[in-house]
């Protein structure tokens, strides 16, 4: 691992318990409301209901500056953000704070949502159709990107934005000298570095 990296300790074993929730409630969310549940992009406002919590949607100056809200049984997002990737993330968030409960951390919502919008199954099988199932360095994966628009389509599948996409693809273990489960650690600096790498269009 490159000495850049940070490293916390019980980081890693967190994720991977986020993950094994989510699939939980993916499973419980098709086991009461049919497949449809399971599909991508993930109907996450119906998946937020079959699990309990309606989903709000109110004027953006109602949030007082949030991004979201939640009680225990309702969910609300601004109806002003035209960018529905956004408030997909942030209904997908919330419900995060829901099922993880009052000690969750913000990193441990944003693992939750990158969780549920994106299946790392789906992923897999949408490289290997490319042939793209190896794991590379994120310039690499910019030069994909130019060459194929791979990252393009995995966004438009899952109905999210780059930063998620990317982070995602790091925590899958898609990123070299990037630790499964470790983007949380990093922040934004993955996305920046691959929309740098991206922005010189060509591999390095
Ligand atoms: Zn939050």
């Amino acid at each position: 691992m490159k000495s850049n990296l940070i490293d916390i300790p019980g980081m890693t074993q967190r994720l991977q318990e986020i993950h094994d929730t989510t699939n939980a409630l993916i499973d419980e969310a098709i086991a009461r409301g049919g497949q449809s549940m399971g599909q991508v992009p993930r109907p996450i406002d119906a998946i937020a209901s079959i699990l309990g919590s309606h989903v709000h949607r109110a004027p953006e100056t109602l949030l007082h500056g949030n991004k979201g809200l939640c009680t225990e049984t309702a969910i609300v997002v601004p109806d002003t953000d035209g960018r529905h990737w956004v408030q997909r993330f942030t209904v997908a968030h919330e419900l995060g704070h829901q099922w993880l409960g009052p000690t969750a951390e913000e990193w441990e919502c944003n693992a939750f949502a990158g969780s549920i919008l994106i299946p790392s199954e789906d992923v897999h099988r949408e490289l290997d159709r490319r042939h793209l199932n190896q794991a590379a360095t994120l310039s690499r994966w910019a030069y994909y990107e130019t060459c194929t628009g791979v990252i393009t389509h995995l966004v438009r599948r899952y109905g999210v934005g780059y930063n998620a996409m990317i982070r995602a693809l790091a925590d899958y273990g898609w990123v070299v000298n990037v630790a499964p489960w470790t983007s949380a650690c990093h922040g934004d600096r993955l996305y920046e570095e691959y929309e740098h790498y991206y922005r010189q269009g060509r591999p390095r």
